[in-house]
């Protein structure tokens, strides 16, 4: 019989379920509830229909026209659409959004989702000589590439009102030299560290390791650590397409980093797969952000009914956590997670809940559209009185 060593160290990431057996309202996944804007589905559809010999022949390795729009989005936005200035199809960063320096193409690495950026990102930064530091509870990937790369990691509870203990983060990485990664804002707790917060961690943490943000869920609230990539030549920013871009389905995901790191990114990838994003796929995230004023108006109707829900489970007697991102975090005193999901699942809606030891008791609500976040309304009500 075959067998293989290295499954000892896969602990597969387990993905909100998309079930097929019947039509549920999905708020389990952080998907954005709206489509991708008009441009991309126009954008698309003239791609594939005047150019097929572009599906026939490779695409560019570099999605150099992508990294140029991506730039041009943070620079136009300030990275945190719902915060971004509209005025028709006009955009701009708010005050406190502002970037002090123009983001370059060069200084942007690009990949078939971020979840796949951040394992070469892992593979590039992290190593099996040293322990990374994380959050107990973050992004449950982040463990899941330490097993495949076989990367030692020291994680950090967190503090009582499920915030990061950046003291502590910082004090066990300069023992263990070995970098630091965390999502910010944080899932699934969603709550976000302040920039100012963020410098003072850099400012305190050795330089010479690897320092990675990601802001998966910043546009949604949060401030973005973009600014601080003037001041410090170790700090990464992953982002992506999937949340606040409405592309989950097109697996888009960046960096923003010095360009320095950028080509070690890319000398990862070049070593996996030259080809990670599809000729379709770069159209796609182009024309995406060549439209940030869509996004941000999706941004801001999301962060909107998150908070109208947060105030709903608040007035139902739940602890909830004020977010910052597309996604609620709360518990009820009496009530499991998984009871709440499977009789929330029974009423046509799907959220999630978490086996994991210390968040068993709460569910995690991704903010839909206002219709469908009235259905959770009506679901709840029902099974919670
Ligand atoms: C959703 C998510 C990702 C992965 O996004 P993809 O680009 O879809 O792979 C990465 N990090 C965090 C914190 C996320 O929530």
């Amino acid at each position: 019989m075959i067998t293989s060593n290295r499954m000892n160290n896969l602990h597969p990431y387990v993905p909100g379920e998309q079930p097929k057996d019947r039509v549920y309202i999905k708020l389990n996944a952080n998907e954005n509830p709206y489509p991708p804007c008009k441009q991309v589905i126009k954008a698309v559809s003239k791609f594939v229909k005047t150019n097929p010999m572009k599906m026939a022949v490779y695409p560019d390795p570099d999605s150099n026209e992508l990294h140029a729009a991506i730039a041009d989005m943070l620079n136009k936005t300030g990275g945190v659409l719902c915060r971004a200035k509209v005025d028709g199809k006009h955009c701009e960063p708010s005050e406190e959004d502002k970037i002090p320096f123009t983001i370059t193409p060069d200084m942007i690495y690009s990949g078939n989702g971020s979840d796949e950026v951040l394992s070469f990102v892992f593979y590039a930064f992290f190593d099996s000589s040293k322990k990374f530091v994380m959050p107990q509870f973050t992004y449950s990937f982040y463990p899941v590439y330490a097993g495949f790369y076989n990367i030692p990691m020291d994680t950090v509870p967190l503090k009582d009102d499920w915030s990061l203990d950046t003291d502590e983060m910082l004090s066990r990485a300069k023992n263990n030299a070995g970098g630091i990664i965390f999502a910010n804002p944080n899932a699934p707790t969603g709550i976000g560290l302040k920039r100012d917060e963020v410098r003072k961690m850099l400012k305190s943490a050795n330089p010479d390791e690897i320092f990675i943000v990601d802001e998966a869920y910043v546009d949604f609230g949060g401030e973005s650590c973009i600014p601080l990539l003037a001041e410090f030549k170790n700090l990464v920013i992953v982002r992506t397409f999937s949340k606040s871009l409405c592309s989950a389905g097109m697996r888009l995901g960046y960096i923003v980093a010095n360009p320095e790191l950028v080509n070690i990114v890319t000398t990862v990838k070049n070593s996996v797969n030259h080809f990670p994003i599809d000729a379709v796929a770069q159209v796609a995230g182009k024309a995406a952000c060549e439209n940030p004023w869509y996004y941000a108006d999706c941004a801001k109707k999301v962060a909107e009914e998150r908070d109208s829900f947060y105030n709903f489970l608040k007035e139902k007697g739940f602890y909830v956590i004020k977010s910052e991102t597309n996604f609620l975090f709360a518990k009820k005193d009496g009530v499991k997670g998984e009871d709440l999901y499977k009789a929330i699942k029974a009423e046509g809606l799907l959220i999630r809940h978490f086996n994991t030891p210390g968040i068993e008791d709460f569910v995690r609500i991704t903010a839909g559209t206002k219709e469908q976040m009235s259905a959770l309304r009506t679901a709840f009500e029902k099974v919670i009185g």
